[in-house]
């Protein structure tokens, strides 16, 4: 196989020394071209990523990562950067009829995506987690791989992460028939084997409220048949799906639903009763296929029981949850990497921008922002190594449980937020589609939107706070003291002084606003974002005191003290009137009627 994706890479169109910079001396008067930025080995380049799998993983472990990861870095930072910037304007063609009347609905992803298909199984990305050579660290090695590939494979994390969550969920619900079908297909490091997942939820009357689903399952002798619309799936090339839809008789909302294993095609190739309507047209993830799907009669076989859906799909949504968080953060990573590297090349007012305070202390604080994510993001993932490992306390499954949607959200904010910055840190040449930073932008935007919105997720959060006598509330409360526990560094004070402070301010928010419901639901947001920099700060303490500790210098010091000036606690400190407050949005909020019809398209 690798002898196989090695010919792929050498056959590839190369970038030459000069291509793109090609002088064309128009004007012998006006020499100057600027140096674009570049990428090198993106392990060898990540201080922060070394310094973790040192400090996380044993000798054993880390060694047998050693290889694989400086693999992926490499092509990441090389050859596979340089076909995603060759494939840029590559996306996924339908073709829905062929030239002879037959419906096809044909997909034909991008160049890169079909690389990235066979590297995947190649390189392990989904296989590591479930051949757990290295029990609850196998987690921790799998993200990493993931973690360095991801960045210059346009989102191939999409199918990849719904793969991860269907073999979890199959694990889980202990559908031997199922299990035995399809796991060694989704975890197969052979190329030509492996089989990626969908995770079909989203209709037309939701992706948040998804117990309103409309798909109907009819019974058929041992299968059922599915018929509905699927508004948003974006592994319509997989070879399965785990979806939704509420056998007939079966009541209203989530618990009616059933989660269900469907086959894309049959035997002979065939759709199986499933008509594709058309791609998605999206602002980014152009080479995810997101497609609207028709279900008219495919054949499925019930996971767990004909009710509970919802309750049955979490370990899937736990689990694409984590690889959004970790997927926000390698997003931020390379963001940042394009920008530092331009910093060091690009001259203005007499200096290399590097050397400019205003624009080194903006990169600083991009850096802060993106060790933090990346440190919340790989503590879910511990967490995750944990309990599949079977080696997970009681609190650290509360833990997981509320650690999960915080990271998701938190990092999901801050992965645009980075973006951003890192485009404005490139000037003009930033917007310019061609350097490959207004992709990182685009992509950046859905990692808040999918896999539960902002929102919806800050609710989730407090559910997992209120649940079982406040577990969570307090297994969060002894993870900041055992990520401090350690720091002595009096230049780390400040910051976990901020920690305590932070923590003590929204627990008893918290605790007031359980009186008033909507106040608390209103202020949701702030306060599970509050907690994700909370986190993040505790977690750069700990890792900063672990890098003085191993002489691996005071750089994490000075994230966290950036950290702590960008920020971490987002509530309110005056005690707010809430009914006051909620007439006061309410005069904010009223809406403009319009008296003209929607404009058609
Ligand atoms: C590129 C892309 C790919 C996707 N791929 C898939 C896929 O493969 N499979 C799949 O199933 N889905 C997929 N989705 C759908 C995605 O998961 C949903 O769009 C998402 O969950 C939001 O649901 P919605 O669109 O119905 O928004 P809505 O639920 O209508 O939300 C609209 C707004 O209302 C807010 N909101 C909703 N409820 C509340 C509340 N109770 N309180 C406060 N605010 C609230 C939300 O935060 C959001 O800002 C994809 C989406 C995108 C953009």
């Amino acid at each position: 196989m690798k002898t196989d994706c090695a010919r792929f890479y050498r056959t590839w169109p190369r970038i030459t020394k000069n291509q793109g910079r090609q002088r064309v001396v128009y004007d012998g008067r006006m020499p100057f071209f600027q140096e674009p930025p570049r990428l090198g080995n993106q392990l060898v380049a990540d201080a922060l990523l070394n310094e973790y799998l040192d400090r996380k993983l044993s000798a054993e472990a880390r060694r047998d990562a050693q290889e694989p990861l400086q693999e992926i870095g490499e092509l990441t930072g090389g050859a596979l950067y340089e076909l995603q910037l060759r494939d840029r304007e590559n996306v996924p063609k339908l073709t829905q009829w062929d030239a002879w009347g037959n419906r096809i609905d044909h997909i034909e992803v991008s160049p890169l995506w079909q690389l990235a298909a066979r590297d995947a199984a190649r390189l392990g990305i989904i296989a590591v987690a479930y051949e757990q050579r290295h029990g609850e660290q196998s987690r921790i090695d799998q993200f990493a791989r993931a973690f360095l590939w991801n960045p210059s494979t346009d989102v191939y994390a999409c199918p990849l992460a719904m793969t991860d969550g269907a073999a979890r969920t199959l694990l889980d619900l202990k559908n031997q028939a199922l299990i035995d079908r399809a796991v060694p297909r989704l975890t197969s490091r052979d190329p030509e084997q492996m089989w990626t997942s969908g995770q079909w939820m989203t209709e037309r009357t939701g992706g948040s409220d998804v117990g309103l689903s409309e798909t109907t399952a009819k019974r058929d002798g041992e299968q059922f048949l599915l018929y509905g619309t699927k508004w948003f799936t974006s592994a319509t090339t997989a070879q399965m799906a785990l979806t939704l839809a509420r056998p007939e008789g079966n009541g209203p909302g989530g618990r009616g639903l059933a989660l269900f294993y469907v086959e894309l095609r049959d035997e002979q190739g065939r759709y199986n009763g499933l008509s594709v309507n058309r791609l998605k047209d999206k602002l980014g993830t152009k080479k995810v296929p997101t497609a609207e799907l028709t279900l008219a009669g495919m054949r499925a076989v019930p996971v767990a029981g004909l009710s509970d859906g919802v309750r049955n799909i979490s370990s899937m949504l736990n689990v694409t949850r984590t690889w959004n968080a970790v997927m926000s953060a390698a997003g931020m990573r390379r963001a940042l990497a394009l920008a530092t590297d331009y910093a060091h090349r690009r001259t203005a007012f007499g200096a290399l921008l590097i050397d400019k305070p205003l624009h080194r202390d903006t990169l600083a604080g991009l850096v802060a922002e993106t060790e933090g994510a990346f440190l919340l993001a790989f503590r879910a993932v511990e967490l995750l190594g944990k309990r599949e490992a079977r080696t997970a306390s009681e609190s650290d499954l509360h833990l997981l449980r509320v650690l999960t949607p915080i990271a998701k959200l938190t990092t999901g904010k801050q992965a645009v937020a980075v973006a951003s910055e890192a485009m404005e840190s490139c000037g003009g040449a930033g917007y310019v589609e061609d350097t490959g930073l207004p992709l990182l932008l685009r992509d950046a935007q859905v990692l808040p939107i999918w896999e539960g919105t902002t929102n919806v997720l800050s609710l989730d959060t407090l559910r997992a706070l209120s649940a079982e006598q406040g577990a969570a509330l307090k297994a969060l409360e002894a993870e900041l003291a055992h990520q401090l526990k350690d720091v002595r560094a009096t230049e780390l004070r400040t910051c976990t002084e901020a920690v305590m402070t932070s923590w003590q301010h929204a627990h008893s928010w918290l605790i007031t606003q359980l009186a008033s419901p909507v106040a608390l639901e209103a202020g949701a947001r702030r306060f599970a974002l509050t907690l994700g920099r909370t986190l993040q700060l505790a977690l750069l303490c700990g890792h900063a005191q672990w890098c003085l500790d191993h002489d691996r210098g005071a750089r994490a010091v000075a994230a966290a003290r950036q950290l702590l000036r960008h920020g971490i606690d987002l509530l309110p400190r005056e005690q707010v009137d809430s009914d006051a407050a909620r007439n006061a949005d309410a005069q904010l909020l009223v809406p403009r009627q319009s008296t003209k019809a929607p404009l058609a398209t």
